[in-house]
């Protein structure tokens, strides 16, 4: 029987082929993408004869040291960072998930949700499979060590032409880094080159770090295979729709990074801009919701010729350990994140920026902990528009009946976070900031259209 844990979600990863650094290269990139994913960390090398492997629970900072990172031995390697909630809080769910198989040995790392991932492990187990993990992941290894290919590409391209959904990945093997992107893109993926090595990464941010060049984003459906002589890149899928995962550039890439074409910073400021042109206010400051929040605000606050301020405070070593609150101290939750500068709030009518609403209890406490600061006036303003679905391919969100937009009006939610006024970001609006025509992303947790559409499997945990 399969273990199902709920939603999880939110990755990084990142490779680099044939450099004398490899190990220590490897850490800085997924150092680098550490807020894709805060909950475990792996790094897995090649000497050329055999893979090393090093995972572990916690922060990139945390699990690795300079003598684990000098055991991982040769000159190519993969990372991965992954975020998951409590549930499936397990080192075995950690990546890369390393195999051995009569391939030899293979590791993966990958970013996104597979859609019919529990049907393919049903088949797969039924038919004697034994799976290690309880992720969507392990299912693409399985059908790799499966496939009669002889050739470790044709075996990958055989596999994947089974699974639905959305991936970006890097698979290592002793000689060479197969980097993949889902035909749709939903998830994001560049190349890079570093003193001549090929690097791929999640963010143009993790290149960054590393002083590497980028070149440019792997594209949807687009297969690279990275050896010691070269790259090669082949598109061996069916072409389909692009389905750019918007909620990347709204909440979950980092705003120095570049993504689908654009800088993540200026797409945000101009939501903001646009979210304030459609939701006029009077009001006396702008404030955004840190970090979350912070670049749409100054798009916001530009547009209503208001102030910015740094209203909220934000505790940046709030880490995973949470102490349960008992109810007399019920603010305690959003309090040991975020805490008001009472003499900036104080009297003043304040438009609070924030990217989303999910479930919306973020929004309803942080309205009474500015009201409680002395707030005049509390009006929230939202950079992106109501979600209204479950993301299928790889971002953390709660089911459609949790989703707080997908059961409440404007007014109703207006009335549950208990602001003065309440105002999002039009779909239109979102994708003028965008600056894309809407062909070209996924925007299914808003609109409901779901590019690839198998919802009669069950989440397993996502990467
Ligand atoms: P909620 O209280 O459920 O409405 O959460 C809204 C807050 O969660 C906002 O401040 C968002 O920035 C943040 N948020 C949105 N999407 C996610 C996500 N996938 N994972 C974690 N936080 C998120």
């Amino acid at each position: 029987m399969l273990i199902h844990q709920g939603f999880h979600e939110e990755c990084g990863v990142f490779g680099i082929v044939q450099h004398t650094e490899a190990s220590n290269l490897v850490y800085l990139g997924i150092h680098a993408l550490q807020h894709r994913g805060q909950e475990s960390a792996g790094i897995v090398t090649s000497d050329g004869e055999e893979l090393y492997s090093h995972r572990g629970m916690g922060l990139v900072a945390d699990v690795f040291s300079q003598d684990i990172l000098s055991g991982l031995k040769g000159t190519t390697g993969i990372g991965h960072v992954r975020y998951s909630t409590a549930g499936s809080s397990h080192l075995k769910n950690a990546q890369p998930v390393v195999v051995s198989c009569w391939r030899g040995q293979l590791a993966l790392s990958h970013n996104g949700n597979l859609v019919n991932a529990h049907n393919l492990r049903d088949e797969l187990e039924l038919k004697g499979s034994i799976f290690q993990t309880t992720t969507d992941s392990e299912v693409i290894l399985h059908l790799i060590a499966k496939s009669r290919e002889h050739d470790l590409d044709q075996a990958v391209i055989q596999a994947l032409k089974k699974v639905e959904g959305a991936y970006a990945l890097l698979l290592l093997s002793k000689d060479k880094v197969i980097a993949v992107r889902d035909p749709n893109g939903f998830r994001p993926m560049v190349l890079g080159v570093k003193d001549g090595s090929v690097v791929m990464a999640s963010e143009t941010n993790a290149l960054d770090l590393i002083n590497a060049e980028f070149i440019r984003e792997i594209d949807p459906g687009e297969m690279l295979i990275v050896n010691g002589s070269g790259m090669e890149s082949i598109f061996p899928f069916t072409e389909r729709r692009p389905s750019f995962c918007v909620f990347e550039q709204i909440y979950f890439a980092r705003p120095d990074s570049m993504m689908f074409g654009k800088s993540v910073y200026e797409v945000r400021r101009n939501m903001g801009r646009q979210l304030a042109r459609e939701n006029p206010v009077d009001a006396d400051i702008v404030i955004p919701v840190p970090d979350s929040g912070i670049v749409a605000a100054l798009g916001a606050s530009d547009e209503y010729g208001l102030p910015f301020e740094m209203g909220l405070i934000r505790n940046h070593y709030v880490g995973r350990t949470f102490i349960e609150p008992r109810q007399s101290i019920r603010d305690f939750g959003v309090k040991l994140k975020l805490n008001p500068v009472r003499p900036i709030i104080e009297g003043r009518r304040v438009v609070v920026v924030d990217d989303s609403i999910v479930r919306g209890t973020t929004s309803r406490k942080l309205v009474r902990l500015i009201r409680d600061a002395g707030a005049a006036e509390v009006h929230f303003r939202i950079s992106s528009p109501p979600i209204i679905g479950p993301c299928r391919y790889g971002i953390d969100t709660p089911t459609r009946e949790e989703l707080i937009a997908s059961t409440k009006n404007l007014e109703e939610i207006r009335e549950y976070i208990g602001a003065n006024s309440l105002g999002y970001l039009s779909i239109e609006g979102m994708m003028e900031a965008v600056c894309a025509s809407g062909g070209h992303h996924c925007m299914a947790c808003f609109n409901l259209d779901y590019p690839v559409n198998i919802f009669s499997d069950q989440p397993l945990s996502h990467n």
